[in-house]
């Protein structure tokens, strides 16, 4: 179910059966060199609208939200930073709103690494008045599924899922070189904020205009490799396994609770 097309009195319907409410969330912020700014977004919107699809009475899909917690990304021009504390409010206030049509399991389509402290504080709160929430980052899923979908921030593989959700919005032809200013010889960049230092990873925050002025990074995945065919590829494959994972997530206990 689509909660936005439900009228109130079949929203205080939902919780007859067991559902699980998701809600697609991502950010509006710069993605690289060819990747729109609604890309996180636009990804975890198509998702839920395909497991709608297959699944419509098991899950109530809730409207998109487009905005998330992005502060490193906002000297590029288009970025939308909500912060943290505006994000915890409207999380909790979803999850309150399905609280109150009897819907105690909440999964968190995420399209945004920068949402999941936001996220963490609502399902923690969802668990103390007892329910459960997930949280589903598709670009890490895929990462996990094949080495070669390892995905980084603007780079081939989130575009060419973007591509294929939105063919129109993603533009090879504006490509222009990737840039990674290190913070020293030694200690190289190898995310926004991750560097390298004797093979392992450390986290040094910086603004990501000064580390990535390019806006993409990441395990190398240029967005020179953009292709809509790997794209859908992905996208089916996120899909598929996040639909067997509601599926499970319907069958457990919420009864049991640590005293
Ligand atoms: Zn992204």
């Amino acid at each position: 179910m689509i909660l936005a097309s439900l009228t109130w009195s079949e929203a205080a319907k939902l919780g007859e059966r067991e559902r699980v409410a998701v809600l697609p969330l991502g950010s509006t912020e710069e993605h690289g060199p060819i990747g729109p700014l609604g890309t996180d977004f636009i990804i975890p919107d198509r998702m839920a609208a395909d497991i709608e699809s297959r699944i419509s009475d098991k899950v109530v899909i809730l409207p998109t939200l487009p905005y998330g917690v992005a502060p490193a990304l906002t000297s590029f021009p288009g970025t939308v930073d909500i912060g943290y504390e505006a994000m915890c409010s409207v999380l909790k206030a979803c999850v309150d709103t399905m609280l109150r049509c009897g819907v105690r399991r909440f999964l968190f389509l995420n399209g945004h690494g920068g949402n999941t402290a936001a996220i963490d504080t609502a399902g923690l709160y969802l668990y103390h008045k007892g329910g459960q929430a997930a949280e589903v980052d598709w670009w890490v899923l895929c990462g996990q599924m094949k080495q070669e979908w390892l995905c980084g921030h603007g780079g081939g593989i989130e575009s060419s899922v973007a591509k294929a959700v939105r063919p129109d919005w993603v533009h090879p032809g504006a490509l222009f070189e990737s840039q990674v200013v290190h913070l020293s010889d030694r200690l190289r960049n190898t995310h926004i904020h991750n560097v390298e230092f004797q093979g392992l990873s450390v986290k040094m925050i910086r603004d990501a205009a000064d580390s990535i002025p390019s806006g993409d990074a990441g395990y190398g995945d240029s967005p020179s490799r953009v292709d809509e065919q790997l794209g859908a590829e992905i996208l089916r494959a996120v899909t598929d396994y996040t639909v067997d994972f509601i599926e499970e997530f319907l069958t457990v206990n919420l009864s049991r609770r640590h005293s």
